[in-house]
């Protein structure tokens, strides 16, 4: 080997060494794969809901998108965050649908659909792509025009596609996730609650503005001009005007909870808690508009705010509290336990999760909610 490579590579491996170290956990972010009772794929009704609910939405935006850029004999789809398992198809399967039905009203052709699924390269693709035979399937029995499924690993912080390529992408319940947890941040709790300081709140948005402009940038790089975009947040409603405000039952404020338990039984250090926070940010409709507004390259053709409620007794028909504690857990677990494994080890995931459904149930009166799920369509200019 050259051996001035040698040299280099010792000291370029220590700067990167040094800023990832400290919050190395972040790089453990993904959904837990395969098909298990703890997996993604068995635990994310909740985030399957959220796609639905932006269906109006994604119809719609679908059918102009196609009517602007006048009917095009071939189309890209991009689906950013898809995760494992098949919500990854639910609003593909809406799109190609939309497309279909838009073209024989109109007496037009259907176009070839090439879908890409994206997603970080740790996450667990094979589960996902175990769905695409039925997922074919499916189109040929409802008769829909041909699509092609590729997956797309890597960080949509990064450029993901070639320029001008993408007519419509698609991202449910993934750009609230950070690039990185916000720079010298001094937090008590894994997220923002009542207690934290405002410094906290602004490293947080300050954060999340620098992560979606990029996002917006890099994208509005690769969509064509009139191509569409539509992106579902988990949000917050604008109901307080405390930037701090989170209900008791905020799903990472009941993760500090369960933490701060194990820190109280002796299990967890003060320290190792002090030194984990959520790489996430839920932003209000106004934070969101306003990086939109600042990047430039986008319009808002629609906003819509949704409740959020993990609600998982509702779903079943009856107010099972301890059911309902014990559900919301496992889809809390779902999402986060492979960060949580990196930075506190394996030994502590059941208790925590235990812990995790008993506050569930015990804050289950609280009807004053937080949390929102917010959907944004947006052209490119
Ligand atoms: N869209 C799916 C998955 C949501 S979970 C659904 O609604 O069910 C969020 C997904 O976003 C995870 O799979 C996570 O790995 C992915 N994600 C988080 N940050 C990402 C990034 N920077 N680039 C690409 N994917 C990311």
């Amino acid at each position: 080997m050259d051996s001035r490579f040698n040299e280099t590579v010792p000291s370029l491996r220590y700067i990167d060494e040094k800023s990832d170290d400290e919050y190395a956990f972040v790089k453990a972010l993904r959904m837990t794969g395969g098909d298990g009772a703890n997996s993604y794929s068995a635990n994310s009704r909740v985030q399957r809901r959220g796609i639905l609910m932006a269906k109006p939405v994604l119809v719609k935006n679908t059918e102009e998108m196609m009517m602007f850029l006048n009917f095009p004999n071939y189309i890209k789809v991009a689906e950013l965050g898809c995760s494992s398992g098949q919500n990854a198809f639910l609003a593909i399967f809406e799109i190609i649908n939309t497309i279909n039905v838009l073209c024989q009203q109109s007496n037009q052709n259907p176009p070839e659909i090439d879908c890409c699924l994206n997603d970080l390269p740790e996450n667990d693709f094979n589960t996902t792509f175990k769905f695409v035979p039925s997922f074919n399937k499916e189109l040929m029995i409802t008769n829909q025009a041909s699509c092609f499924v590729y997956g797309v690993p890597g960080s949509f912080y990064s450029r993901l596609f070639s320029r001008n390529s993408l007519h419509l992408i698609h991202s449910s319940y993934a750009l609230h996730w950070l690039s990185k947890v916000p720079e010298k941040l001094e937090n008590d709790n894994v997220f923002i609650t009542n207690t934290s300081s405002q410094s906290a709140y602004k490293a947080y948005l300050n954060q999340f503005q620098r992560d979606f402009t990029m996002c917006l940038r890099l994208r509005s790089e690769e969509i064509v001009s009139n191509g569409r975009m539509v992106l579902t947040f988990l949000g917050r409603n604008t109901l307080n005007n405390d930037p701090l405000y989170r209900d008791c039952c905020h799903v990472y404020s009941l993760l500090s909870e369960s933490l701060h338990d194990l820190v109280f039984e002796g299990l967890v250090s003060k320290s190792k808690l002090d030194a984990f926070n959520m790489p996430f940010y839920d932003p209000n409709e106004q934070e969101l508009k306003e990086v939109i507004r600042n990047e430039g390259s986008f319009e808002i053709n629609d906003l819509k705010t949704h409740g959020f409620d993990l609600g998982h007794s509702n779903e079943e028909g009856h107010r099972n509290y301890e059911v309902a504690g014990y559900n919301e857990a496992k889809t809390i677990r779902a999402v986060t336990e492979s960060m949580l494994v990196a930075h506190f080890g394996e030994d502590i995931i059941d208790i925590l999760f235990d812990k995790y459904a008993r506050h569930v149930t015990q804050h289950s009166s609280c009807t004053n909610k937080t949390s929102v799920t917010l959907v944004v369509a947006l052209t490119k200019k």
